[in-house]
């Protein structure tokens, strides 16, 4: 009865069975995944995967790994309730698992768009290997690529539809792209940069209706105009999958509400990852994020309090993305628009490229945040930068000769 019972079988679920492992604690943990596989790097699908056949799911540790660490896997094998009480978690299949402390992390599931059946063979999502399967054999066969979404995964599958020399339009309702997560200056670059590749970009746009024949979708009604659909990518966002913690009475708020322990109000309950929404010092409000980075180290604060060593999390977050011939690198968190006291600074990148530069932005002379397009080297030692709270005089950030790590010490 002292067992670890872990749920979900995605990166913040692999990340906490490896920090476990090496606490001495592996054969105390069951990991439950409803995916019928062990954890895999979910990056790729969007990216590589799609591009070849020849191309294979990525998992964090081979099968072995969890044998000898003595990790038990229920693998393809839901959990479907959680008995408080008792401190059970019930499975799919009916088997039941005691657990001293459990661990949510149950990530997100694409977002529906509403009134559109399921089941369509012509209309995908992105979130698990087995779609980015299906995705990849719908590619194969298509010759017109829409995306509804101009967020991050739905511009990555555009640029790597692109690529693959399909026609491809992206249909966003908002008046930019990717609105939520980064400056209305890198949405513009950004815009420019997919335009510019061959991309039709629609913003601002209303789905007003569909026509489906059979289980095929046939047409989009776009701003009031009928748009015939060869294949359709839904990318209009994910919602965490909050419902297990609900139906146990755990307190959510679009995500599983952890404190800085990654504790839910039962102190035999924590959750990590893209499912749970947290407090952070950098925010007015307690976030919810979506990245491999923050499961990641939400994993790395949830060993510790699990082992017993617990540590406030506190940590920079960081996200990137791979659009075409873009590497976008994003630390800390952007300001909201209008906010006062905000001042971007523009710092050339590497080699006078045009399409390589970082922005950072400033708060009350205060940097909280900088964006990094084609600019790796300046994306890390901005993390060092934001990390140790150094606020650099703008002037010399934007002199591309004066290499960042001089602005450290
Ligand atoms: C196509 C794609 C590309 C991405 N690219 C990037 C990128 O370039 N950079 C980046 O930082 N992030 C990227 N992300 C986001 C990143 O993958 C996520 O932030 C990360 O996977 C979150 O990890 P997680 O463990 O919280 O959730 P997930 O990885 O989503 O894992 C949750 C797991 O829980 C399982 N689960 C849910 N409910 C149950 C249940 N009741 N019982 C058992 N198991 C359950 C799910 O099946 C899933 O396997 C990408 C995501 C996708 C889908």
């Amino acid at each position: 009865m002292n067992s670890i019972v872990i749920i979900g079988g995605g990166h913040a679920a692999a990340q906490l069975c490896a920090g476990l492992v090496e606490a001495g604690q592996g054969a105390r943990v069951h990991l439950v995944c409803e995916e019928p596989c062990e954890p895999y790097h979910r990056p790729p699908l969007s990216k590589a995967f799609l591009k070849s056949a020849d191309e294979v799911s990525q998992p964090h540790k081979a099968a072995d790994w969890y044998r000898e660490a003595g990790i038990t896997l229920h693998l393809g094998n839901a959990a479907t309730a959680i008995d408080r009480a008792a401190r059970t978690v019930t499975l799919r299949s009916g088997e039941t698992l005691p657990y001293e402390r459990l661990v949510l992390a149950t990530g997100t599931r694409a977002r529906r768009l509403p009134g559109l059946p399921d089941g369509l063979d012509n209309v995908a999502m992105l979130r698990a290997v087995a779609e980015a399967h299906s995705l990849r054999d719908r590619l194969a066969a298509a010759q017109e690529v829409t995306v509804l979404g101009g967020g991050f995964i739905g511009l990555e599958v555009a640029a790597t539809a692109k690529a693959m020399g399909r026609t491809v339009r992206v249909i966003e309702a908002a008046p930019r792209l990717l609105g939520r997560a980064v400056s209305p200056a890198l949405s513009a670059h950004v815009l420019a940069a997919h335009r510019e590749a061959g991309i039709d970009v629609v913003l601002n746009a209303t789905i007003d209706g569909f026509a489906i024949d059979g289980t095929h979708l046939v047409e989009l009604n776009i701003d009031g105009k009928r748009q015939s659909i060869d294949l359709l990518l839904l990318g209009i966002g994910a919602v965490p999958e909050t419902a297990l913690a609900r139906a146990a009475g755990l307190d959510c708020a679009d995500g599983i509400v952890v404190d800085a322990h990654m504790q839910t109000g039962d102190p035999a309950i924590l959750a990590i990852g893209d499912c749970t929404r947290f407090p952070d010092r950098r925010a007015d409000r307690p976030l919810r994020l979506e990245s491999v980075q923050n499961a990641n180290d939400q994993a790395r604060t949830a060993v510790a309090t699990l082992t017993g060593v617990p540590k406030p999390h506190d940590v920079l977050p960081w996200f990137w993305s791979e659009q075409g011939a873009m590497r976008l690198q994003m630390a800390g968190l952007v300001p909201a628009e209008g906010t006062p006291g905000h001042v971007t600074v523009r710092r050339p990148g590497p080699g006078a490229n045009p399409n390589a530069f970082s922005l950072f932005h400033y708060v009350g002379g205060q940097l909280v945040c900088v964006e990094s397009v084609n600019a790796p080297v300046d994306h890390m030692m901005s993390r060092k930068l934001l990390e140790a709270g150094k606020s650099p005089d703008p002037a010399k950030v934007a002199d591309a000769a004066v290499p960042l790590k001089n602005l450290i010490a």
